[in-house]
């Protein structure tokens, strides 16, 4: 895995950070974080589409990307002894995604939010809800890095700028992904923060937003999200223990009208490789409108990161 070496303490950081994760030096990663236009071109080219259309997503090959994703944060490999504490959550999330105070209060209705490998907290957040907040996030985070990781893997890349704003586009383009997005962070962090969970909010917004919505379609994104919730909860596992007051072993999808089942796993990974593929497609179908649209969300990331 790509990594960028610490000048002041040695540590292996990570590829896509700015910030040493052990000695917060500044690491002037400026040959990661620099937006080409070329970039694109080599990434949505004809014959890493042919490539992606030729070679399905494969158990064995999802395997792989969940251990790759749980290696960025090996530094941090013993799990946590008990009880989940917010500076112990903030030190696990650092290899994957900044946690901070949000100071420009740009989102105020919220507790919380995901941009661009930072999570940010609201100065109004109640303490005992930050920790759940941090798990909430981080779940984004972690979905964000397995449709990275599953584009590299299949097309046989390294992370670039390019395939971190491909992510961030293909969860935000769709409403049903993003059901999928906010169910499965929802579950993550109802499945380890059960005490301090207030409900399915983000998500029910959504339902409540997309009247227009197919139920049908809703139901399987619900399922897709809870397959994926698995995944991530088999990442965060390696660094987080349960906190374990919890009365039993089901865990009630409060607030949710829908029947809720996970999609079995070839469903799950047929689904997930259709929309990598379609939306890679579409990107490669569109390169003249979509090229500023990833370029934008390029410098988005540099100005987020550096
Ligand atoms: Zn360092
Ligand atoms: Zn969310």
């Amino acid at each position: 895995m790509d990594k960028i070496i610490c000048n002041n303490c040695n540590h292996l950081n990570h590829i896509n950070t700015n910030k040493c994760t052990k000695c917060d030096n500044s690491l002037r990663n400026y040959a990661y974080f620099k937006n080409d236009f070329k970039d694109f071109y080599k990434l949505f080219s004809s014959d890493n589409l042919d490539l992606l259309e030729k070679l399905p997503l494969t158990d064995t090959a999802y395997d792989s990307i969940l251990n790759s994703i749980i290696d960025i944060g090996g530094e941090n490999l013993n799990p946590m002894p008990s009880q989940i504490d917010t500076r112990k959550l903030i030190q696990i999330s650092k290899p994957y995604a900044r946690v901070q105070y949000d100071n420009s209060n740009r989102h105020p209705g919220y507790y919380s939010y995901y941009s661009f490998n930072n999570i940010f907290i609201n100065r109004l957040t109640p303490h005992q809800l930050i920790p759940g907040a941090i798990v909430h996030e981080l779940s984004h985070h972690i979905f964000n890095e397995i449709i990275e990781q599953s584009l590299m893997h299949l097309l046989n890349i390294r992370k670039s700028l390019y395939v971190e704003s491909f992510a961030w586009y293909l969860t935000l383009q769709n409403d049903y992904f993003k059901i999928v997005n906010e169910y499965l962070s929802h579950r993550v962090q109802e499945y380890f923060l059960p005490d301090h969970f207030n409900g399915y909010s983000s998500l029910n917004q959504l339902l409540d937003d997309g009247v227009d919505l197919d139920g049908e379609k809703i139901e399987t994104s619900l399922n897709m999200g809870h397959a994926i919730s698995d995944d991530v909860i088999f990442v965060l596992e390696k660094y987080i223990t349960r906190s374990l007051d919890v009365k039993s072993e089901y865990i009630g999808y409060h607030n949710v009208d829908y029947e809720i089942s996970p999609l079995d796993e070839q469903k799950k990974l047929d689904m997930m490789y259709t929309i990598l593929f379609t939306t890679f497609e579409s990107v490669y179908r569109h390169k003249r409108d979509m090229q500023p649209i990833l370029s934008d969300m390029n410098e988005s990331f540099i100005r987020y990161n550096i």
